[in-house]
């Protein structure tokens, strides 16, 4: 099939290379200019694992390119897939106006029949709006359907390749065989492609994120809990995630929930509920909490160094999460600024976001080379992103970099009891002193 993907960002990018790899004939359309010639030059601007061999692989056999020309790539296409982003407006709702644009552009340039999918995350009634700016501009005919995206950042292309399911929201039997046709080889081990009206599958992307995010929100209470009353958020969570109406995934006490979806996501459906006149409470405290959390690291950090004013922090993951370089939201971003706003310097690592944190803090923090070079006379290491490589450090050299032995974990990697036999201070989530 003739796809073109407009939006060549985390998901676009990932989306196009991965329907190039099943056989069809992927265009992927930007109108960032500087990120579609890097394309062409063969560099990925993000950091994706697997992602660079997908994109070589397709691009070399000729099923794969990239463009600036949107109109020329929705032209050639019969399928369009609409995967730009849809950023927080000012009251916390999604953006439309990248999306409306797009649906502008693929109006003026319709020659043929084509199938539009909306897969960016948007509100409930996107696809009507889409539908209706199409229109202004063309007689041909079309089919409009939504399609959420539930990939995740750092196995982005796994889980495209083989998703836990698929929604489609549609109202016409042409899109509804053009989505079955496109997504038959990724459900081929029986993982559902779930059909419903469009309004749902708007929704369902929204709903689940709230409800992962909540998740979030309501271990790292719990784990504030522990602390409070001398319990223990591992013990605590492997005695609830055993439970099979619970479940074990996604139950990790941490910094707080960040990068480009759960935050705003969360933010556009109060926003939402908040148009149709119903307080969404539960959210609203969910947003509330993660705030909260977000600056819960800082006062550890302070608490145990006494004095965050002329003191050095070691940082290890400025990242949202590991495995990506997305820094959008992250909770580093406050730590390192609250510690920057008191009077503290930063040493930072990262192994892939060095570049992006330069867009965020510019010369404001030292970017280190490794992260023992992070801890080479500082007087404490925070620890921000579970990256695998902080899993099982050199504990001996780390404690003859720092000034003291201090470590404030936010993902919990290591054990309490060890870190005291290796003379640390050691704070994490959820565990008492
Ligand atoms: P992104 O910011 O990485 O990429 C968006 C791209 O769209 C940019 O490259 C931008 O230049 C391009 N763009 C903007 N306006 C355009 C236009 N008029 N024509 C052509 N290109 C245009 O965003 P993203 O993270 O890929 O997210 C895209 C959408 O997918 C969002 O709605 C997001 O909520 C959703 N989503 C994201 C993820 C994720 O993990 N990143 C997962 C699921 C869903």
């Amino acid at each position: 099939m003739n796809v073109a993907v407009v939006g060549t960002g985390y998901v676009g990018l990932v989306v196009g290379a991965c329907l190039a790899e099943t056989g069809n004939d992927v265009v992927c359309a930007d109108v960032n200019r500087d990120k579609i010639e890097l394309l062409n030059n063969g560099i990925i601007p993000i950091h994706e694992p697997g992602l660079d061999a997908l994109v070589a692989r397709n691009e070399a056999a000729g099923r794969l390119t990239f463009t600036t020309d949107v109109g020329g790539a929705v032209t050639r296409s019969e399928v369009v897939f609409i995967a730009v982003g849809t950023p927080p407006d000012e009251d916390g709702s999604a953006d439309l106006q990248h999306v409306l644009a797009v649906a502008d552009t693929i109006g003026q340039h319709m020659t043929g029949p084509k199938v539009v999918i909306t897969k960016s995350t948007v509100p409930v009634g996107t696809a009507a709006m889409v539908r209706d700016r199409i229109a202004q501009h063309t007689e041909e005919t079309f089919a409009v359907c939504s399609n959420p995206e539930f990939l995740k950042e750092g196995s982005a292309v796994n889980d495209f390749m083989k998703p836990d399911r698929v929604i489609v929201g549609v109202d016409s039997d042409r899109a509804r065989e053009v989505l079955t046709e496109l997504y038959e080889p990724y459900i081929r081990t029986g993982n559902p492609l779930i059909f419903m009206d469009i309004a749902s599958a708007e929704l369902t992307k929204y709903a689940a994120n709230a409800m992962l995010a909540t998740r979030i929100s309501f271990m790292n209470q719990i784990a504030e809990l522990c602390e409070r009353v001398g319990a223990d958020i591992r013990l605590v969570r492997k005695g609830i995630g055993s439970d099979p109406r619970i479940g074990p995934a996604f139950l990790f006490p941490g910094p707080g929930y960040g990068g480009s979806c759960f935050p705003k996501d969360v933010r556009a459906l109060l926003r939402t509920a908040d148009d149709h006149e119903m307080p969404l409470g539960l959210l609203e405290a969910v947003e509330r909490v993660n705030a909260r959390q977000k600056r819960r690291m800082f006062h550890k950090l302070a608490q145990a160094l006494g004095e965050v004013t002329g003191r050095t922090i070691a940082v290890w993951g400025l990242a949202f999460k590991a495995e990506t370089d997305d820094m959008r939201e992250s909770p580093a971003i406050e730590l390192i600024e609250d510690i920057l706003e008191h009077g503290g310097t930063v040493r930072a690592f990262d192994p892939v976001a060095a570049g992006n944190a330069r867009r965020v803090f510019g010369d404001r923090i030292v970017y280190a080379t490794d992260p023992y070079d992070a801890t080479e006379g500082a007087d404490a290491l925070a620890i921000v992103t579970e990256w695998l490589a902080f899993r099982n450090p050199d504990f001996g050299r780390i404690a003859g970099a720092l000034k003291r032995p201090i470590i404030v974990d936010g993902r919990n990697l290591y054990r309490p009891e060890r870190m005291a036999e290796l003379g640390f201070t050691y704070r994490c989530i959820g565990v008492p002193d």
